[in-house]
């Protein structure tokens, strides 16, 4: 049995196309104002990816760039001004901060009526409360695959390996808020020497760790859906954290890597701004 492919590229389409629809009928454009602080080659693709795909639904996108010697005080000070702007809608802060800038704090700065990335505590809160509006984007993605598969997720047994503020955490509370029974797995897990056997019986696996080839083929429960979040360079290629011709094997849905989680992503944060624009 070879698994069916999970293509970022094809969901997000189609949630691409009825956001569209969707802005084209407001009367005003939703905005999203990123902030990037310093020079980041990471973040420079991440922008180009934001501005194209905002631009294309309609969104208004406006990027600050302050120097690398931007003191924190100053981007609280530009955050606020923002948060009072009425034409923005969404603001976003490019990741990773120069030293001696608490990114906490900032997140915390947003307006939780403008994160876009669904990271402010607030938001975060409301998550785990089952009545978000928004949400962290690459654990959305990964949900969004997941309920892509259309299968019944009631009382299925999932594990997540990694639990980061961004994907682990907050996808474990979307799962249980679906009623799957869910597992989260780190880096205590791999190093008791006990993640094989926690991945055995996923039935739903995601992984998220940065790791490539952390999860072996023959860890996955034949049948299993596999969302692969991790991005690592090997050489030439981009991998993701599971084996991916062994897992292709056993699995009943994998994610490719690059082209499952990735695409899906940046296609989250526009949701997030259009749903704070109607909000506003
Ligand atoms: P992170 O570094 O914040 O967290 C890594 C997690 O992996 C932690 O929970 C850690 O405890 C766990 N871990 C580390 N070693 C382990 C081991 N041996 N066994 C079990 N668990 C282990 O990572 P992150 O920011 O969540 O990113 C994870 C991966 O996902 C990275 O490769 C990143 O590039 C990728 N990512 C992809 C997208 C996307 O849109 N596709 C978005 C965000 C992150």
């Amino acid at each position: 049995m070879s698994a069916q492919l999970l293509e970022g590229k094809a969901i997000a389409a189609s949630i691409k196309e009825a956001l569209k629809k969707k802005i084209a009928s407001f009367k005003e454009k939703p905005k999203l104002v990123s902030i990037q602080v310093g020079e980041n080659t990471s973040s420079a693709v991440y922008i180009r990816a934001q501005k194209k795909t905002a631009e294309a639904l309609g969104i208004e996108y406006g990027l600050k760039t302050l120097g690398a010697d931007t003191k924190q005080d100053t981007l609280v000070t530009e955050i606020k001004s923002l948060n009072k702007d009425n034409s923005v809608s969404g603001i976003i802060v490019q990741l990773p901060l120069p030293k001696g800038i608490d990114h906490r704090l900032i997140i915390r700065s947003i307006s939780p009526a403008k994160d876009a990335e669904g990271m402010h505590p607030e938001n975060l809160g409301h998550v785990l409360l089952g009545d978000a509006s928004v949400a962290p984007c690459t654990a959305q993605a990964a949900f969004e695959l997941i309920e892509s598969t259309r299968e019944n997720l009631y009382g299925k047994e999932a594990v997540i390996v990694g639990h980061s503020e961004i994907v682990g955490k907050p996808l474990a509370l979307l799962l249980l808020n679906s009623f799957v029974t869910t597992t989260v797995c780190h880096i205590a897990t791999g190093e008791r020497g006990v993640l094989p056997e926690h991945v055995k019986r996923a039935e739903i696996l995601v992984v998220a760790v940065g790791k490539a080839g952390l999860i072996k083929g023959e860890w996955i429960k034949p049948g299993a859906i596999v969302i692969d979040v991790g991005i690592n360079r090997v050489g030439e290629r981009i991998v993701g954290d599971v084996e991916f011709e062994p897992a292709k094997d056993r699995a009943s849905f994998i994610t490719p890597v690059p082209g499952g989680v990735g695409p899906l992503t940046v296609t989250m944060l526009m949701r997030n701004v259009v749903t704070a624009f109607k909000l506003s």
